[in-house]
């Protein structure tokens, strides 16, 4: 089926166009420079840019897959988790559209369109079930067993406090690096020593293991970092910004990619998934990768431009809805700020 894919969860207005498995076009406008003098995204500066990108992105991404608007066999969108007024223009458009082209619409979970984005590696062999995910983003860091992506997604664990990415922000703003902080943080770690300075492992103690062995815990640690410099400023000594940062970054890919694995290894499954925007740092792709090699676990990488948000995973998860059969969503939803990922989409049924 060519379906249309609309998200429009945060400060990206994605639009992507996918045929069945394959990628057409993924047209991606950012409100980012909008934010980044407040230090974040600000929710109706957010809306309004939706609004007015999300006419022109549908034209572009329209024009680069090379299709017309009434050879779309169906639209899908982003119905949560995320901002509800950024949610909210995605969804009124989604809907209009729809029942204009008279169309099935796809009401799809933000974070299994995450994982979903893996289904658009051509280079990559087909997903095989079941998979361990890890679902690392700006808002989520949550660690899952796919039985099916259209059908049965497991939540073994998740972030008790701060998401990965909520970590990398907050910490990039104690070292004076500007927002986004992810890619900042990444690339002041390229020359520094993630030895130099043992921050803490969040959740990881033998007696977290029974009640919160997926889950995740980075406040501790952003905490932590904010007491290492104060100490050192105190001191008056100059602040290592590389090796904090490289520190910090280790702290946070050994945490994720330990538990990520230690899941594999209980569940019986050589098969783990990486995706949301957390996934674009080179060093967690790293380490992933090697120690997922050396326990004998297949990890899977989608492309780096399908990592952050996209419309084209959003089309990419309706597509397999479709082709599985599913069920499309009434127009009786609304924007769900809190969806859980276990809802992988919103059924007419429900
Ligand atoms: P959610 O998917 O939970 O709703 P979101 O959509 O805002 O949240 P994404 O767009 O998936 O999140 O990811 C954005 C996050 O990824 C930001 O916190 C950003 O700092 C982080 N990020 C981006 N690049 C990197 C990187 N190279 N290293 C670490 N973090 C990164
Ligand atoms: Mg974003
Ligand atoms: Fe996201």
């Amino acid at each position: 089926p060519l379906v249309l894919g609309i998200e429009t969860s945060c400060d990206e207005t994605g639009i992507g166009i996918v045929r069945g498995r394959a990628l057409l076009s993924n047209t991606i406008a950012s409100s980012m420079d909008e934010h980044a003098r407040f230090g974040g995204v600000v929710p109706e500066v957010a809306a309004r840019a939706h609004l007015e990108a999300l006419q022109p992105s549908i034209e572009a991404a329209l024009a680069e897959a090379e299709v017309s608007l009434n050879e779309i066999d169906a639209v899908a969108v982003t119905s949560g988790p995320g901002l509800a007024g950024a949610l909210m223009v995605g969804v009124g458009a989604a809907k209009a559209l729809a029942v204009g082209l008279n169309k099935p619409l796809y009401a799809v979970n933000h974070l299994v369109g995450h994982i979903a984005a893996d289904i658009l590696d051509v280079t990559a062999a087909p997903l095989e079930y079941p998979t361990v995910a890890l679902l690392v983003s700006g808002g989520h860091t949550s660690l899952l067993l796919v039985h099916d992506l259209t059908g049965d997604v497991e939540l073994l664990g998740e972030t008790v406090d701060d998401a990965a990415g909520e970590a990398f922000d907050k910490v990039a703003r104690i070292l004076g690096l500007p927002y986004p902080g992810g890619p900042e943080i990444d690339r002041a770690a390229a020359t520094g020593n993630p030895d130099a300075i043992r921050f803490p492992r969040g959740l990881s103690r033998a007696s977290d293991r029974e009640k919160h062995r997926y889950d995740f815990s980075f406040s501790g640690l952003k905490t932590a970092v904010a007491r290492w410099i104060e100490q050192r400023e105190a001191a008056g000594q100059p602040v290592p910004v590389a090796d904090v940062a490289a520190s910090f970054r280790e702290a946070v890919v050994d945490v994720l990619v330990t538990k990520a694995l230690d899941a594999c290894q209980q569940y019986g499954v050589p098969r783990l998934l990486l995706g949301g925007g957390v996934i674009a740092n080179r060093r967690l792709r790293d380490v992933a990768t090697a120690r997922g090699e050396a326990a004998g676990v297949t990890v899977r990488i989608p492309p780096l431009s399908l990592c952050t948000d996209n419309g084209a995973m959003i089309a990419a998860l309706a597509a397999e809805l479709i082709m599985s059969g599913r069920e499309p969503s009434t127009l009786a939803f609304g924007a769900d700020s809190t969806l859980p990922v276990t809802e992988i989409h919103v059924a007419a049924s429900t």
